[in-house]
């Protein structure tokens, strides 16, 4: 779907095979409209924002605000004052760990995360941890890569103030059911944070109807520019937060001895914002938009379901993650692992590493290791895996030539 779009797509690796690009959990590769939308700012309109009372300076703090209302619109916020643009998903996460704990809880006060947590998750959690006394209790997980919904309701007590979860899984490609975990969450009166870093770029997200008190993701996965992230906060709950960072912008007023902040989404941005970076997010969700995102989600699933299904054809593969009656929970991630052909059933899996340096050398970009989530491999029991993480632009043709890959490895050991 739309590959044109992408120039970097059209490249040949090694000089010999045309890439096939399957690491979009890490990043995602940027249309042509996202770079162009960029060096047009810098070539014609760029000044500092919120500053200046000059031509370029109003300009550019327009195309701030206009993307501000585009990521509102895009994940179905009701107000630009509860959009604040972030680094990206690690340090939205990082800024409610610290403003939230600081405006909120006490030692002994408890946080649940679960066991398929990206390390953003959980060590910003941790810091807090160390400074505050605050305790992490965390939903276990089955067998099939999905969250035990019993065990999680019975973690909540007196003390829970915050669920903080991932939608999917950057391991498991697990959709995890947002919706219920919210509402159990606020039947105990508790807020919930959920990591979109996964669930923004492969299907439509309206924070409303999620009724999600935050909501997180990264610039660089949804098809944007790098350095630029969200944090969606319901206004009376960052209206009660304490700023994050001091600085330039998020002051009303300031004096040695009293300053005061400034109102929402400001009070948490301080300094100068990546406004070119945010005109370069906003003409990605605009693009994606235009596509739909339904018709992303569709085209997903359809590659997903025939990755699966054409990987389960190899012998001595392991695909982690939902599958069987649990594979319409999962998303456009799989990790996985494959012995070499012949195995026996003591034979160990082919080393993560050896299959992406591998198969890196027939064009083919993977992932290998911990995926940032080490007390999941642990839960697993594997040190890493594979992992082949899909895009829009990715087809039938890249599943197939991935799984030739990976039998022409397997031959090889
Ligand atoms: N959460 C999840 C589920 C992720 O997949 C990632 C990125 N791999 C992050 C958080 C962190 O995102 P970033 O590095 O863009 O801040």
């Amino acid at each position: 779907m739309n590959r044109e779009d992408f120039p970097i797509l059209a490249q040949t690796i090694y000089g010999k095979y045309p890439l096939v690009y399957l690491d979009n959990g890490a990043t995602t590769q940027k249309p042509r409209c996202v770079v162009e939308a960029m060096s047009n700012e810098y070539y014609n309109v760029n000044a500092n924002v919120h500053r200046g009372v000059h031509f370029l300076s109003q300009a550019a703090t327009a195309l701030h605000e206009e993307s501000r209302e585009t990521v509102r619109r895009f994940i179905g916020a009701g107000k630009t004052s509860e959009i604040i643009f972030t680094r990206g998903t690690t340090e939205s996460i990082n800024l409610v760990a610290s403003c939230f704990t600081q405006a909120f809880m006490h030692k002994g006060d408890e946080v649940i995360i679960s066991q398929m947590e990206h390390h953003s998750n959980i060590v910003s959690w941790q810091l807090v941890q160390a400074r505050t006394g605050i305790r992490l209790r965390v939903i276990p997980m089955t067998d099939d890569g999905c969250l035990c919904m019993e065990e999680y309701e019975k973690l909540f007590n007196e003390r829970t103030r915050l669920v903080s979860v991932t939608h999917v899984s950057n391991v498991l490609g697990t959709i995890n059911p947002a919706r219920e975990i919210i509402s159990i969450a606020h039947r105990h009166d508790v807020p919930v944070l959920v990591d979109g870093a996964q669930s923004a770029p492969h299907f439509a997200v309206d924070v409303q109807e999620l009724d999600c008190d935050f909501f997180a993701f990264s610039g660089h996965k949804t098809y944007g520019p790098t350095g630029i992230g969200v944090l969606y906060g319901k206004e009376d709950w960052l209206d009660r937060m304490p700023p994050y960072m001091g600085g330039g912008d998020m002051i009303k007023t300031v004096s040695f001895e009293k300053t005061t902040f400034n109102t929402l989404p400001y009070k948490f941005e301080a300094g100068t914002p990546d406004y070119v970076a945010s005109t370069g997010l906003a003409a990605a969700l605009d693009y994606l938009t235009a596509i739909g995102m339904e018709r992303i989600e569709q085209h997903e699933r359809d590659l997903t379901r025939y990755a699966i299904s054409r990987m389960q054809e190899l012998e001595g593969m392991h695909i982690f993650g939902p599958l069987g009656e649990h594979i319409g929970e999962h998303d456009a991630v799989i990790s996985f692992e494959a012995k070499p052909l012949g195995a026996s059933e003591s034979t160990p899996y082919i080393h993560h590493l050896d299959m992406g340096t591998l198969l890196d050398r027939l064009g083919i970009a993977v992932r290998t290791g911990h995926h940032c989530a080490e007390p999941l491999m642990r839960r697993l029991g594997v040190e890493g895996t594979c992992r082949a993480s899909f895009g829009l632009y990715n087809t039938r043709e890249d599943i197939d030539r991935l799984v030739d890959g990976i039998r022409r490895i397997q031959g090889m050991f």
